[in-house]
């Protein structure tokens, strides 16, 4: 009796190292054989949904043997199972079903065991399994060994509740790790999460990316400082410099709210990053979840409304008040009688010009935006760059104050958005006007070799140095030598993005301050197959 008291204490305190079923029953095995006859011992477990029990593992006579199914039937196990009553077989031969042990075939001889002791294993009621102990020997087990192998039973039940809830435990944080996998794969953001002491312990693909890294190139787990970023690609480089004090400010416990990180190595950039910190609030932080993304063109449109709503507000300024003055004028004069013809033409070619200034920009601000937005549609049609060319300079020097002379080669033509065309070479027209001295030569060249026709318009005006060429095509530049004539900086930003609507490029030269300029653009001459002609 002290014997089985002491086996179930301890027991108890043991039985909850098993990981598995299969070392619970080495366990079970192990310590009931101390105190009575395991010669055959099944530890076996029942599922109710499929009413089917499960054997884990059954040892004959010191010997090991897998476990197998079977569906519940008329058996002492299943009898047990049924009716959660434990069973003492003291004489299997004329008390039990027929049975025959097919662990016993491999000495050749069939044996059946003679006795047995059955109990449930019991957990919310239910049952979920079944300790068997046989023997050969006829009543080998009395009512003592039943209540012995209920109190093992229970323990057993009480380590199989905790080995399913760690079971599930496990599932539900595989199945957490695969969602938030799925879901950082899926990010367009960029992710890296660091640990307390700021080494990267994951990273996803937008991260990798931005960062230039392939999989050798960075060691999990290792402090993000700047040392080991000396191996990164330039301008990853910069990104992880950037992200560097933002690591710091995690490990420091402190989250960052979007912020913009500019990046000036190589092309201009902008990075926004967030940062959580991981960890229970008032606990030692336990690293942070960094999240960034390139926002550079989303800055850029910003920053486009932002310029074209000043751009519109100043230069639509002019041409409203000069419309209203006007139109007040008239009405008054026409209220007093007092309007003489001429006056009257005046006011109205006044309001018309201006009229006319309002809607050029209105179509350049929408152009800008359909440039932007990629949504400019060129319609192309078989144009000659020559003719029009001819035609435009023939039109501006009926009133031009200065010589526009055109030298063409015959037969210049492509298929090209010929409105788009017009608007371009007009507005290199109106410039070297513009930023030259009346009564000075323009001289506008039409050429074309074997793919590209090139037009140039030249003139004798204030002319560039580098540093303005450099930046003359940009949306709003305007050089300092140009302040004191009137434009918006919009012109050669739209004109440029017409020509690469094309295919083509835009280009300019000069020698220097006062001694002219020379814009170009070169068009590509046939459509492309498959160009949709949407730019
Ligand atoms: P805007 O003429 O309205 O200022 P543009 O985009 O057409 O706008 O031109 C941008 C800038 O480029 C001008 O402000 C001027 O500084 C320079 N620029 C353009 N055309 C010429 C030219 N023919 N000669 C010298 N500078 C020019």
């Amino acid at each position: 009796m002290r014997a089985r008291l002491e086996l179930v204490t301890r027991l108890g305190e043991t039985i909850g190292d098993a990981r598995d079923l299969v070392e619970l029953f080495r366990t079970l095995h192990a310590e009931t054989s101390r105190v009575m006859d395991a010669t055959v011992f099944l530890l076996s477990m029942y599922d109710a949904a499929s009413e089917t029990v499960h054997v884990v593992r059954q040892i004959d006579r010191g010997e090991e043997h897998e476990g197998g199914s079977f569906p519940l039937g008329k058996g002492f196990t299943s009898e047990v199972i049924r009716t959660g009553m434990p069973k003492l077989v003291r004489r299997w031969a004329t008390e039990g079903p027929p049975i025959r042990l097919l662990y016993g075939t491999e000495s050749g001889e069939l044996v059946t065991p003679q006795s047995a002791a059955i109990v449930p294993i019991i957990s919310k009621g239910q049952v979920v399994g079944v300790i068997s102990t046989q023997s050969y020997a006829p009543q080998a087990y009395d009512d003592t060994d039943i209540a012995t192998l209920g109190a093992i039973a229970s323990h057993a039940a009480t380590a199989i509740k905790h080995m399913r809830a760690t079971e599930q435990m496990a599932l539900a944080y595989r199945r957490h790790a695969l969602e938030l996998e799925a879901v950082l794969a899926n990010m367009s953001d960029a992710l890296v999460i660091v640990d307390a002491r700021g080494a990267i312990v994951r990273l996803n693909r937008e991260a990798r990316e931005l960062l230039g890294l392939d999989g050798a190139s960075l060691v999990l787990g290792q402090p993000f400082d700047a040392q080991r970023l000396e191996h990164l690609p330039k301008s990853a480089r910069e990104i992880a410099a950037a992200l560097l004090p933002i690591v710091d400010s995690v490990r420091a416990g402190a989250s960052v709210d979007e912020r913009d990180v500019e990046l000036t190595i190589g092309q201009h950039r902008v990075l926004s990053v967030s940062a959580t910190v991981l960890g229970a609030a008032g606990a030692e932080p336990q690293g942070g979840v960094i999240v960034f993304r390139d926002v550079t063109s989303q800055r850029e449109l910003e920053r486009l409304r932002e310029d074209v709503f000043a751009m519109a507000w100043h230069d639509m300024h002019t041409p409203i008040t000069v419309i209203r003055g006007h139109a007040a004028l008239l009405l008054a004069r026409v209220k007093h009688g007092r309007l003489d013809k001429k006056s009257f033409v005046n006011a109205a070619e006044l309001i018309v010009k201006h009229s006319d200034r309002l809607a050029d920009l209105l179509t350049a601000l929408f152009d800008i935006r359909c440039l932007q937005a990629g949504m400019l549609k060129l319609s192309r049609w078989p144009t000659d760059l020559g003719l029009l060319a001819a035609e435009l300079v023939e039109g501006l020097n009926a009133t031009s104050r200065h010589k526009l002379v055109v030298d063409a080669s015959d037969g210049v033509i492509g298929e090209w958005d010929e409105r788009r065309i017009r608007q371009v070479l007009t507005n290199l027209l109106s410039n070297a006007a513009k930023y030259s001295s009346e009564g000075s030569t323009i001289s506008v060249s039409v050429r074309a070799d074997s793919d590209h026709a090139t037009v140039s318009v030249r003139d004798e005006g204030i002319g560039m140095e580098a540093d303005e060429i450099a930046q003359v095509f940009r949306r709003g530049y305007r050089a300092n030598r140009a302040l004191n004539v009137r434009g918006g900086g919009l012109g050669l930003y739209l004109a440029h993005g017409l020509v690469s609507a094309h295919g083509g490029r835009m280009w300019a030269e000069s020698p220097g301050h006062d001694r002219g300029s020379t814009f170009s653009f070169a068009l590509p001459i046939g459509t492309r197959e498959g160009e949709t002609g949407t730019a």
